[in-house]
């Protein structure tokens, strides 16, 4: 039988860790304290893209390579932190010249490409809201996003413009600006677009960034909501001072690191700490701009000599479902801390780590809304397979029951179970949902934030994730908001109503699976079925469609109207029903 805990010295660790002594650490540490350790004594002006880049060019830092971008086609391009400070310029020019500015948003749509991080960079320095957009998405989630975020200015490549934007632009009306990416280095000549290439040849290299403040708006990302339109998470400036002291304790970021976050910045961890976090510490970080492959993956860790991994519980079970066999073909003798988020992580997973890689994985938690890391099983932490970790030092987590009339009641004994929440005051901490202030005032009871959450804390403070409040869906890390897939298939002609639930699976952690009850004249049969995965396929993207169609002849809803998810999951898996006294009629 394998032990529960897997113990950890920081005596024996290759890199002194900066977290050793987790209990001290937390009972010393001030977020301002943080502030000043990253910006030094000035306590004005706060711009993230300053601080992740022209910070270092007083130092060694410049010379050393920010980003190693791997091509599809493995070629390799280095770029330095001088170099990327005069190309992030060019992009801020570039901005300035359109008369884009501070506040405004630019939205980006692209593969994880070069002009993908400069642009991003370029425009907080600019002042300009970055609102990232996973490019796996279809027409109808971009269009949907970029109506909430006002976008004035997209970025994206050709190809994407072609297949995914085009069709949808008359349906954007704050949309003024469209920068081209060409596709193998090309340049794009199409009406209505602008060639990023050429503007930034025009552009000069030279920028001062623009003083944002700490609550200036940086970033816009997108969540899903169980019902209406997803959510525009406003985060901040201040932001960084989170990246910094997070990026710090549970990915123990040290300045010789070569790191790869294999997020997709289109998604939040993808651009906290695919571009952000890493640029703050000054290290080197691989990024890939091919789609998962074992061996790949495997020889990239190798061949680049990557020290600190941070990746997801999908990936890691695809690894593990390649076999041991093919880890076995290489080594990783740099490899020192191997983390992962985004969704639960089997034990099993924390132990094939020690068995293939040499280390375990050390799971982390944390939320769009959050910003950045809240718990962790940091490198000098005993780590208990299967568990979340513990709350990072400046994070001050709770579990509470909520209770009629708004309010929370907070479970203090030491092993309890309930819903997550954190006391609200870190900085990366969502600032609002944009336009939808009613959303965002629902998140909190008091001084704490509710994640939506349902954990457990053990009697030694380590928190295990327990499940969803709601009935959002996590597949391959992805969240997918069930409401906004339902109003896809119901757009079929077909379909009269759609019920939308996360179905297990041993891979990708959930799969979308959908019910559809069909209008009259309409009889169920594969070829329909067929129709209707390919019409949500076409409308959502593949990260958002559903895998499953079944058909059933009514949906069960409450006496409300509302489709009750909840049973419908139930009877898929073969659960009780629970509470079925709001059950409208003999559904
Ligand atoms: P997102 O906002 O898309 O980053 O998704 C956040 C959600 O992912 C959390 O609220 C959790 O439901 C889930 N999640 C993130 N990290 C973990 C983890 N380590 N274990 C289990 N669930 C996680």
């Amino acid at each position: 039988m394998r032990p529960r805990v897997i113990r950890k010295s920081p005596q024996n660790l290759r890199v002194p860790p900066h977290l050793a002594d987790w209990k001290g650490e937390r009972a010393r540490f001030a977020w301002s304290d943080a502030r000043k350790e990253l910006t030094g004594a000035a306590q004005g002006d706060l711009n993230t893209g300053r601080l992740a880049v022209d910070r270092h060019l007083a130092t060694a830092v410049r010379e050393r390579v920010a980003f190693r971008f791997i091509g599809r086609n493995d070629a390799r391009r280095d770029v330095t932190y001088a170099e990327l400070a005069r190309q992030t310029n060019r992009f801020a020019n570039v901005l300035k010249r359109l008369g884009v500015g501070r506040g405004e948003r630019l939205f980006i749509l692209a593969g994880r490409v070069p002009e993908l991080y400069t642009a991003a960079i370029g425009a907080l320095k600019n002042g300009t809201v970055v609102a990232p957009l996973f490019s796996a998405f279809g027409p109808e989630p971009i269009r949907t996003r970029m109506a909430i975020g006002e976008g004035r200015v997209l970025l994206t490549s050709e190809s994407l413009f072609r297949r995914k934007v085009a069709g949808i632009l008359g349906q954007l009306p704050a949309l003024e600006h469209i920068l081209l990416i060409g596709d193998d280095g090309s340049r794009t000549d199409v009406p209505g677009t602008l060639d990023l290439a050429t503007l930034m040849e025009q552009a000069a290299d030279d920028f001062e960034a623009v003083p944002t403040s700490g609550e200036d708006m940086a970033l816009l990302h997108f969540t899903s909501g169980t019902s209406g339109a997803p959510k525009a998470a406003v985060h901040v400036h201040a932001a960084a001072i989170a990246h910094y002291a997070t990026s710090k304790y549970a990915l123990d970021l040290h300045g010789q690191d070569m790191f790869w976050c294999t997020a997709d910045p289109g998604w939040v961890t993808g651009t906290s700490y695919g571009i952000i976090a890493p640029l703050l510490h000054g290290v080197t970080s691989l990024v890939d701009e091919a789609d998962f492959d074992a061996e790949r993956w495997y020889r990239l860790l190798q061949e680049h000599r990557v020290s600190v991994w941070y990746t997801a519980p999908t990936a890691i079970r695809m690894l593990m479902k390649g076999g041991a066999e093919l880890a076995r073909k290489y080594r990783f003798p740099d490899l020192r801390l191997v983390a992962s988020v985004g969704e639960p992580l089997n034990p099993e997973a924390v132990w094939w780590g020690i068995e293939v890689l040499g280390l375990p994985i050390h799971d982390n938690w944390w939320q769009t809304e959050t910003g950045a890391i809240m718990i962790a099983n940091t490198v000098a932490m005993d780590i208990k397979p299967g568990s979340m970790g513990k709350p990072l030092p400046g994070i001050d987590a709770s579990l509470v029951r909520r209770c009629e009339g708004g309010g929370v009641e907070r479970l203090d004994a030491a092993e309890a179970e309930g819903e997550l929440a954190l006391r609200v005051g870190w900085p990366s901490m969502f600032r609002g949902y944009l336009g939808q202030e009613d959303r965002y005032r629902k998140c909190f009871a008091g001084d704490y934030y509710l994640t939506g959450d349902l954990a457990r804390r053990d009697a030694e403070g380590y928190y295990w994730f327990v499940g969803r409040a709601d009935d959002l869906i996590k597949s391959a890390g992805h969240l997918i908001g069930p409401f906004e897939v339902e109003n896809v298939l119901m757009e079929h002609p077909a379909v009269a109503e759609a019920g939308v639930i996360g179905k297990p699976d041993p891979l990708v952690g959930e799969v979308v699976k959908a019910f559809v009850s069909l209008k009259p004249g309409f009889g169920a049969s594969d070829p329909l079925r067929m129709d209707l995965l390919g019409h949500a396929r076409k409308r959502l993207g593949a990260a958002v469609a559903p895998k499953e169609i079944a058909f059933l002849a009514t949906l069960p809803r409450t006496r409300s109207g509302k489709i009750m998810r909840r049973l419908l999951k139930a009877r898929e898996l073969g659960l009780p029903e629970g509470d079925t006294s709001t059950l409208e009629g003999p559904a």
